[in-house]
């Protein structure tokens, strides 16, 4: 039997580790944290400790045969030691650029992969002079471990930079020109030890308080449009000489064109879709392309809308009829015992038959009156 290794113990260990079991494969999670609710009961050996810690270490490279992330916000010093031990999918190169706005933003630059324009800054003067350079609608991000719109300021106009640059204290950052897009998209690649790379269909992202909200499948743009996605989504996980799953953001501009903004080494939320309308799901392909098997279909069975479950709009006192009395509905719950407002608690796909956005939203709609009810 198999085993394969996971650093990271959120929920997409958590959803790799259900399909490892269904596919007979064991699974060995390294959270990195003393607690990991998603992947507990769930992984057949769970390592709750720190990333930097030796011993967990030894105990991780011992019981697996290959490793994957489910994050990407590990130290790269672990990700170098675990793929020279073991093996690991993606490289640590590939999950290093994905780290830092930075070295992501130079790669697709470098790559001729288009993205929105910007500037690497480090100091206020260099952010005065980039904003010359990209503005006047510009975002600064911080370059390190930023997410779901964490670590970012939005600065329109010349005499908002330092407040920006205090804002984001000082730290090493990205300076983007904003880009008035029709719509955000993205595709998920999975490119296997041969180099064969597969998309799923594109998904179409709406987000509320910079977390996804809901993902829209098949995406509501033209057939040139989800066809230049998914060539740039492929053509990046080319250029990276990738194997595993990648996942690509874009925003799609007003003429219909596609931009980057940000890949994600890993599974992805807006992939979440694939598990009830895809013949093969991110995780079993994750799964397929670390171990070395042949990748599965990527194929859309049905129509379909991802409403995720925000601590806002979910507890678990709700009553869970609303959902299973819809129809097509199919809900996912992570284990998390905290419902902090913006924590993601799980996600309700909803799948077949006709109007599927309509009863998506009307879920959607209910379950945030239930709970301020
Ligand atoms: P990120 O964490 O970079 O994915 O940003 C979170 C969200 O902020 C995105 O999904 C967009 O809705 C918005 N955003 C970020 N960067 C830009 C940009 N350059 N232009 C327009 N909107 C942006």
């Amino acid at each position: 039997m198999m085993t394969l290794g996971i650093l990271g113990g959120g929920q997409l260990a958590r959803m790799l580790c259900l399909e490892a079991r269904r596919m007979g494969v064991r699974t060995v999670v390294w959270s990195g944290t003393p607690t990991a609710e998603p992947t507990e009961g769930v992984a057949d050996i769970l390592i709750k400790r720190k990333f930097d810690d030796v011993e967990a270490h030894e105990e991780f490279c011992r019981q697996v045969d290959v490793a994957t992330v489910e994050f990407e916000n590990i130290p790269l010093e672990t990700l170098r030691k675990v793929e020279e031990a073991v093996g690991l999918y993606p490289s640590a190169e590939s999950i290093g650029i994905s780290q830092h706005r930075s070295r992501e933003k130079t790669f697709l630059r470098e790559h001729g992969i288009p993205c929105a324009p910007f500037a690497l800054v480090g100091t206020l003067d260099e952010l005065k002079l980039a904003y010359q350079e990209v503005g006047p609608a510009t975002v600064l991000k911080t370059a390190a471990f930023g997410y779901d719109g964490k670590g970012q300021v939005k600065i329109t106009a010349a005499d908002q930079l330092e407040a920006a640059w205090e804002s984001v204290q000082g730290e090493l950052s990205v300076l983007e020109g904003f880009v008035d897009f029709q719509c955000e998209v993205s595709v998920l690649v999975a490119r296997d030890k041969d180099g064969q790379c597969l998309a799923f269909p594109v998904a179409e992202n709406e987000h509320r308080n910079h977390i996804l909200d809901l993902t829209i499948v098949p995406a509501r743009v033209s057939q040139e449009t989800l066809q230049e996605a998914e060539e740039t989504a492929i053509r990046l996980a080319d250029e990276l000489n990738y194997r595993g799953l990648l996942a690509v953001e874009f925003f799609v501009e007003k003429s219909g064109r596609v931009v980057v903004n940000e890949m994600a080494p890993r599974p992805h939320n807006s992939g979440h879709f694939t598990m009830n309308a895809c013949v093969t799901s991110q995780f079993e392909q994750q799964l397929r392309s670390v171990c070395g098997l042949p990748l599965g279909s990527p194929e859309l069975l049905s129509d379909t809308v991802m409403v995720n479950l925000l601590g806002d709009m979910w507890n678990p006192d709700l009553k869970v009829a609303e959902i299973h009395g819809t129809e097509g509905a199919k809900l996912h719950l992570y284990g998390k015992s905290s419902p902090g407002e913006r924590r993601k608690l799980g996600h309700v796909n909803v799948v077949g038959g006709d109007n599927v956005e309509a009863r998506s939203r009307a879920l959607k709609d209910k379950l945030l009156s239930l709970k301020k009810s």
